[in-house]
């Protein structure tokens, strides 16, 4: 696969630091209320990913991490008079459904950033002692950017026309701050009242860490001070990232991750969701509104993870529409090829032969393009039914439906289509035709109902007639 990597801007072959296993990181969800479909488009793209480099034939480790301390899950639990570990424990509950909905595959490693307390605190301990680091009169520690010239690399502070020498004594101890603020990061952070019993013990007194660094612990933990790939929303570029390359390289060398892997950010209505506007969507909010999560993931797979996404009601309809096709599309190819078993995820990985679906996979290979791969599907579709060889275009047909997640309705219990008159007619006399051997007759008669949109599909002693 290629994909594009923020830190280089160019789209790069990927292939595994240890040629066997493609390990990558990306930053979780924070638990203190439901994700949205902002979030989702971010992780769904993710697990398309995934599941393209698995089915490619290659093996992953996939870690994402669970944000259960910081600045907003600590207000929030305060704010509900519950523990902090009651408090988010609800949401990473509400937050494992909404991914099995949305069938997104599990991260093989799923860890917490409090479970991960002493990893930050030796981290912190390690940027001290390398002076990269120092704490503060209140007992909080702070990461020195002065003392890492490549600082915001990632961002390009450079062309941002940031430099690191106007950040001494500016220093910032919220875990989220503006892009064109420029300060020393907190990685400890002193105990103070409104965080209540939310502390722990460390060699600076009690207090708890920043955001940033439970990525760059977690990652040392799981994949090491080198491994293939990060990834997370554009929104973390720059502080968390730059912040994280930061703390990582200064305190156990290595280069990090070799490749970087940015989403654009879900519009909604064509502007930032928001609260107060009423277009901040939760995928409750959609099932209510009678949507199935199938389309919803089919929504957020419609754009090019680069491209910006407007996401409307209209989408999710349009959604609906087109896996209906889908479906219908796949039980006229199944049936041709003999309705063979069901092809899993396991038996379709590293599949030769894709059929017409060559050309969909290759635009999931080329810098994940979901919205080419969708495309292509289609207009593999529209050929697959007259080919000779039904069960390859079925089994291609399946590698791009793994491929991208996607899940098919259910047909409706009783699916009277109706036939227009003329359609019945051309219908009846191509079978007339075939029934008499005119077989030019009979294929033009075909030609000429498939110029309308319907196929003829031929069973024992009779024929059906199904849209296109
Ligand atoms: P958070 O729970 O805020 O830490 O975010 C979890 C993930 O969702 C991160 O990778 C964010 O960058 C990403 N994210 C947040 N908002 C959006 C959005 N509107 N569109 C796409 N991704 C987002
Ligand atoms: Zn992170």
């Amino acid at each position: 696969m290629r994909l594009f990597d923020t830190l280089s801007r160019e789209i790069r072959d990927l292939q595994p630091i240890d040629k066997q296993t493609y390990r990558f990181y990306c930053c979780g969800p924070t638990v203190y209320g439901p994700a949205h479909i902002g979030n989702f488009r971010t992780f769904v793209v993710q697990d398309v990913f995934r599941r393209a480099l698995e089915l490619g034939g290659l093996a992953t480790k996939h870690v994402r991490n669970l944000t259960d301390v910081d600045d907003k899950t600590i207000r929030d639990a305060q704010a509900a008079g519950m523990t902090l570990k009651a408090f988010t424990d609800g949401w990473t509950e509400k937050f494992h459904a909404d991914c099995e909905a949305l069938n997104c595959l599990k991260p093989h490693i799923e860890p917490s950033a409090v479970e991960h307390i002493p990893h930050q605190i030796k981290m912190i301990e390690d940027l001290v002692e390398k002076d990269h680091a120092y704490a503060s009169e209140d007992g909080s520690v702070y990461f020195k950017i002065s003392s890492f010239p490549e600082y915001g690399q990632l961002s390009r502070l450079d062309e941002r026309e940031l430099n690191l020498g106007q950040t001494s004594a500016t220093r910032s101890d919220s875990d989220e701050y503006e892009k064109e603020s420029l300060a020393d990061f907190v990685l400890w952070k002193a105990r103070r009242e409104e965080d209540g019993e939310n502390y722990w013990s460390s060699p600076w007194g009690e207090g708890r860490p920043g955001w940033h660094l439970e990525c760059s612990a977690m990652i040392l933990e799981y994949l090491g001070a080198d491994f293939d790939m990060h990834a997370g929303g554009e929104d973390l570029v720059f502080p968390h990232h730059d912040n994280e390359i930061a703390q990582s390289k200064c305190s156990c060398g290595g280069d990090f991750a070799h490749h970087w892997f940015h989403s654009t950010h879900l519009l909604v209505d064509g502007g930032k969701m928001s609260k107060s506007k009423g277009n901040f969507y939760v995928l409750k909010d959609l099932e209510e509104k009678g949507f199935t999560a199938s389309e919803v993931r089919f929504t957020l797979i419609g754009a090019h993870y680069r491209k910006q996404l407007n996401f409307t009601l209209d989408s999710l309809h349009a959604a609906r529409e087109a896996l209906g096709k889908l479906r219908k599309a796949e039980q006229a190819l199944a049936e041709l090829a003999g309705n063979p078993p069901a092809l899993r995820f396991e038996d379709l990985k590293g599949l030769k032969n894709k059929g017409l679906f060559e050309n969909a996979w290759e635009g999931l290979n080329e810098d994940l393009n979901t919205q080419r791969a969708i495309g292509a599907v289609f207009g593999a579709l529209r050929k697959a039914l007259n080919e000779p060889d039904p069960e390859t275009q079925l089994k291609g047909l399946h590698l791009m439906l793994q491929a991208l997640g996607i899940e098919l309705p259910e047909p409706p219990e009783e699916e009277a289509v109706e036939l227009p008159s003329e359609i019945l007619t051309l219908a009846a006399e191509r079978w007339a035709a075939r029934e008499a051997k005119e077989w030019e007759k009979s294929d033009e008669l075909r030609d000429q109902l498939k110029q309308k949109g319907w196929i003829v599909k031929d069973g024992q002693g009779g024929y059906e007639v199904l849209p296109e």
